[in-house]
C-alpha cells in the first residue's frame, strides 16, 4: 500500500472504506496480541436440563485491544483464519483451556467439562493430534473432559479427511461435538461417518421454538435420532423460561445461553462455581 510513497499511500487511504480500515487495523494488531498477551478466555456454563447441575463449560475467546477494547470474535477469528494465525491463536486456547480447567477442578472440588472451539483451519493443521495431547499432558486433564466442537461446515468440507482426523483424535479419549448443527448443509446421515459425542443445536435452531408450533415435533424428532446416533444433544442460545421448558420437554440433555448463566471472565466464573449447592 505504501508503493507509491506518502501521497499514494494517503490517496490509497482515502479511498478505502472505513470497513477495509478497520479490518486493516486489526489484522496488523493480531499479529502481535497473542505475544502481546491481549487474548483471555471466557467461560459460559453448560448445565444439564434432567439436574439442573453445571456439567462444564465452553471456552469463548476475548480479544481486549488496547485501542479499539474488546473486539468480538466474530470480528477477528475471520482474519485469523485467512491469515493462518488461527493456528497459533487455537494452539494457546487449547492450552489456557485446559490449564485453567484443571486449576477450576482443582480449586472447586468438582468434575468439569471444558469444551474448546476448533476452527476450520485448525482442522488441518498438521500437527492438531499432537496439540491436543501436548495440552492434555501439561495441563494435567483427564482426557474425558476434554471436548473439542467443530462446525458442521467444517467437517463436510472434506469428509475423508474429517473421519481420519476425528478418529485419531477420539483415540486420545476425548469428547468430540458437532457445533452450529442445524445452520445449513447436511443433515444427520453423513454424521455416523465420525467418531462423534455431541451435538450442539444452533442458537438459530433453539430460537424458532413454540409449543403449539410443528417446530416442537421437529425439534423432538430431532434429538430422538441424535439419540437413536448415541449422541447428546446440547441447545445454545436459551434466553427465556419458556425455551428452556421447551427443551426440555424435548428431551434434549444439555444447554447453555444467557437465561441459565452468560460467558464470565475467569474470576466472574470462580464466583458462579463457589454460589453453587456443594456436591
Ligand atoms: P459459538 O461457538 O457458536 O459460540 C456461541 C456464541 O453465542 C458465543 O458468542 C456466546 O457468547 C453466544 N451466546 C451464548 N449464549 C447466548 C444467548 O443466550 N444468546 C445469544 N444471543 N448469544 C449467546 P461469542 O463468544 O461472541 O463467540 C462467537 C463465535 O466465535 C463462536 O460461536 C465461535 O464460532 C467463535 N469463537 C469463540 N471463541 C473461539 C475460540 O477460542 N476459537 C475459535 N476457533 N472460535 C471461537
Ligand atoms: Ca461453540
Ligand atoms: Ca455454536
Ligand atoms: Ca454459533
Amino acid at each position: 500500500a505504501k508503493a507509491g510513497g506518502r501521497n499514494g499511500y494517503c490517496f490509497f487511504a482515502a479511498e478505502m472504506t472505513v470497513e477495509a480500515r478497520t479490518r486493516m487495523t486489526l489484522e496488523l494488531s493480531l499479529r502481535h496480541a497473542l505475544a502481546r498477551e491481549e487474548f483471555v478466555l471466557h467461560y459460559q456454563p453448560r448445565i444439564d436440563l434432567g439436574t439442573m447441575a453445571i456439567v462444564g463449560m465452553e471456552a469463548l475467546i476475548r480479544w481486549n485491544h488496547p485501542e479499539l477494547g474488546q473486539v468480538s470474535p466474530m470480528q477477528f477469528i475471520p482474519i485469523a483464519e485467512e491469515t493462518g494465525l488461527i493456528e497459533a491463536i487455537g494452539q494457546w486456547v487449547l492450552l489456557e483451556a485446559c490449564m485453567q480447567t484443571r486449576r477450576l477442578m482443582d480449586w472447586s472440588g468438582r468434575p468439569l467439562c471444558i469444551s474448546v472451539n476448533l476452527s476450520a483451519r485448525q482442522l488441518k493443521c498438521r500437527d492438531i493430534v499432537d496439540q491436543v495431547r501436548d495440552a492434555l499432558d501439561r495441563s494435567g486433564l483427564p482426557a474425558p473432559l476434554l471436548e473439542l466442537e467443530l462446525t458442521e461446515s467444517a467437517l463436510i468440507e472434506d469428509i475423508e479427511h474429517s473421519a481420519r482426523l476425528l478418529k485419531e483424535l477420539k483415540g486420545l479419549g476425548i469428547r468430540l461435538a458437532v457445533d452450529d448443527f442445524g445452520t445449513g448443509y447436511s443433515g444427520l446421515a453423513y454424521l455416523r461417518r465420525f467418531p462423534l459425542d455431541v451435538l450442539k443445536l444452533d442458537r438459530s435452531f433453539v430460537l424458532q421454538q413454540d409449543e403449539n408450533d410443528h417446530n416442537f415435533d421437529f425439534i423432538k424428532a430431532f434429538v430422538d435420532m441424535a439419540h437413536a446416533l448415541k449422541l447428546s444433544v446440547v441447545a445454545e442460545g436459551v434466553e427465556t423460561s419458556d425455551t428452556l421448558q421447551f427443551l426440555r420437554n424435548a428431551d434434549c440433555d444439555e444447554a447453555q445461553g444467557y437465561f441459565l448463566a452468560k460467558p464470565l471472565s475467569l474470576s466472574d466464573f470462580e464466583a458462579y462455581l463457589s454460589r453453587l449447592p456443594r456436591i
